[in-house]
């Protein structure tokens, strides 16, 4: 591991200083000099397998007492950024009204990692594609732009069959962000102009040509929080894996309906495992919008959400998995008793 500086900021403003001091505001976040540190779970792992190389290190760990609440008031929630993931899993009303997020996170790495981590740096987590997590490998478009990608043409079994490039498949690998994109959330980011707020489903961005940038954050800004407005009760998190504990998905499924007397008044549906980026499929919660759900419509929505996926030499039995996923998401949040 190479050596850092490290540096314990005080407050919120004393950690966009720091940032902001020593961060190279045209490089991409993922290469910049200096990384703010959460749980670490994510950035000390890839700074150990020489990954990621900071020079810096801003801990906004004592910033917890401004960016880690919990808060249900007024029918809506509110998270902040550096709530633990072991937290919010285990939140009685969080439980009650957004069982979406508490499965997500309740299923996602172990106890132990789940105390450490946070929800900003969950977001934020990186892809476990393992020729970009290998620096033998010299051929890497995210780690090292334009040298090429080999997981092409090399084992490409947990790769992307959404959303995907000829520079880049590599999988988005969390479960928190598809939770929080189907309840249409937003996440709050805070720069040196203040807080903004935007679309969490605006924040991840698909390789494209240029693998490296993977979200809208800019070097020297923080996530602060997410809300979600209204609840949400009626909502699941399904994920299928290898094993049924400590793995990343395979496919994975987040849904949220409102359903009036049986018929579906909104449904939200985001997809997980398989994709490049979370992956909201919004002509399928089209299809279902008005309808009452029975086998086939689960069974015709699931196959609109993966119409454009498009597998290679091992990962093309995700589609099928996928769809079987989203049938089966759909079907167990109309039936769940709330
Ligand atoms: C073995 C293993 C298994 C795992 N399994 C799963 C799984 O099944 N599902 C899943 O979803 N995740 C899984 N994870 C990932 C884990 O959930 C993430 O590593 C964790 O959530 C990251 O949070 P952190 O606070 O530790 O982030 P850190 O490692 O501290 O930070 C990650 C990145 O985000 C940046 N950052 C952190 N907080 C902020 C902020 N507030 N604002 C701006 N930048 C910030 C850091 O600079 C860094 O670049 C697994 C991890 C491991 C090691
Ligand atoms: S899929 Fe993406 S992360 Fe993996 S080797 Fe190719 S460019 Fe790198």
């Amino acid at each position: 591991m190479r050596s850092f500086s490290y540096q314990r900021a005080s407050d919120p403003q004393a950690a966009l200083q720091a940032l902001a001091a020593t961060s190279a505001v045209n490089a991409p976040l993922t290469q910049s000099p200096t990384q703010p540190l959460a749980g670490g779970t994510t950035l000390i792992d890839l700074m150990k397998l020489d990954v990621m190389r900071p020079e810096r290190l801003v801990d906004i760990n004592p910033l917890a007492g401004n960016w880690a609440e919990i808060n249900l008031d007024g029918g809506n929630l509110k998270l902040g950024a550096l709530a633990h993931m072991s937290q919010v899993a285990g939140h009685a009303e969080v439980q009650q009204h957004y069982p979406v997020i508490a499965d997500s996170l309740k299923l996602a790495a172990s106890p132990q990692l789940r105390n450490m981590a946070t929800l900003g740096g969950n977001v934020l987590q990186r892809t476990r594609c393992s020729y970009f997590r290998d620096v033998s490998y010299a051929e890497c478009n995210k780690r090292n732009p334009g040298s090429g990608c080999a997981a092409m043409d090399g084992f490409n079994r947990m790769h992307a069959v959404l959303g995907t490039s000829d520079q880049c498949i590599a999988t988005y690998p969390g479960d928190f962000a598809q939770a929080l994109i189907a309840l249409d959330a937003d996440i709050e980011i805070t720069g040196k102009a203040g807080p903004r707020t935007m679309r969490f489903a605006e924040f991840h961005k698909a390789p494209g040509d240029t693998p490296a940038i993977e979200t809208v954050l800019a070097p020297g800004e923080l996530i602060s929080g997410f809300s979600v407005n209204g609840r949400w009760p009626r909502s699941v998190y399904l994920k299928v894996r290898d094993r049924q504990s400590y793995e990343f998905a395979l496919a994975s499924a987040a849904v949220a309906l409102d359903l009036q007397d049986g018929v579906i008044n909104d449904a939200r549906l985001a997809l997980g495992g398989v994709a490049t980026i979370p992956w909201r499929v919004r002509e399928a919660e089209g299809l279902l919008k008005g309808q009452k759900l029975d086998d086939g419509l689960a069974e015709r929505a699931a196959a609109v959400a993966f119409a454009d996926a498009s597998g290679r030499q091992h990962n093309a039995f995700k589609i099928a998995l996928g769809k079987r996923v989203v049938a089966h998401a759909l079907k167990k949040a109309a039936t769940m008793e709330i």
